[in-house]
């Protein structure tokens, strides 16, 4: 039937694969499949971006690659949500970034380096580049920063499906 293809194209936002709604939202934030699914609605409201050609929804996902998306429209690039930003090439799991974004940005926990390293398992130097890395996104990425904020704080009333994009009213 012609509308299963339809239904089975890849997306980005949140998708229905999630784990069960009633799981904890610790549990949540430590499946890097789900915190990616957050990061990607979080920075692609309308869909995923190229990084190449710019093309918005062309892409889709690799199979072979969780996390990869390929173009359709210029078919010359593989990119991911964290490419281009901040949070690339760190090799680092994606869980580990929205975690730490939502203890620092949504339960407003200070956190020191040492706190960081002990927390999440990383070495000093880690845990100080990751604590930049936070803010540099903030910095650069002010949009998808808010959408992600806006997202993890709906969580503990239950994970929104489909995550349409929250408007960046704090933004000037
Ligand atoms: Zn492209």
């Amino acid at each position: 039937m012609s509308y299963s293809y339809r239904a089975r194209m890849p997306r980005a936002g949140l998708s229905d694969e999630l784990p069960g709604s009633r799981s904890s939202m610790q549990d949540l934030l430590r499946s890097d499949e789900f915190c990616r699914s957050l990061l990607e609605a979080a920075r692609w409201p309308a869909g995923p971006v190229c990084t190449n050609c710019g093309a918005t929804g062309e892409a889709s996902k690799l199979a072979t690659r969780p996390g990869l998306w390929t173009c359709r429209a210029c078919r010359r690039c593989q990119f991911s949500v964290t490419s281009g930003t901040p949070l690339h090439r760190t090799r680092l799991p994606v869980a580990h970034w929205v975690r730490l974004f939502h203890l620092i940005e949504v339960a407003g926990t200070p956190l020191t380096i040492s706190q960081v390293s002990r927390r999440f398992d990383v070495a000093h130097l880690t845990a100080e580049n990751m604590l930049k890395r936070i803010s540099e996104l903030k910095e650069k990425m002010p949009g998808m920063t808010t959408r992600l904020k806006g997202l993890l704080s709906e969580l503990p009333r239950g994970p929104r499906l489909y995550g349409q994009s929250t408007p960046d009213q704090n933004i000037t």
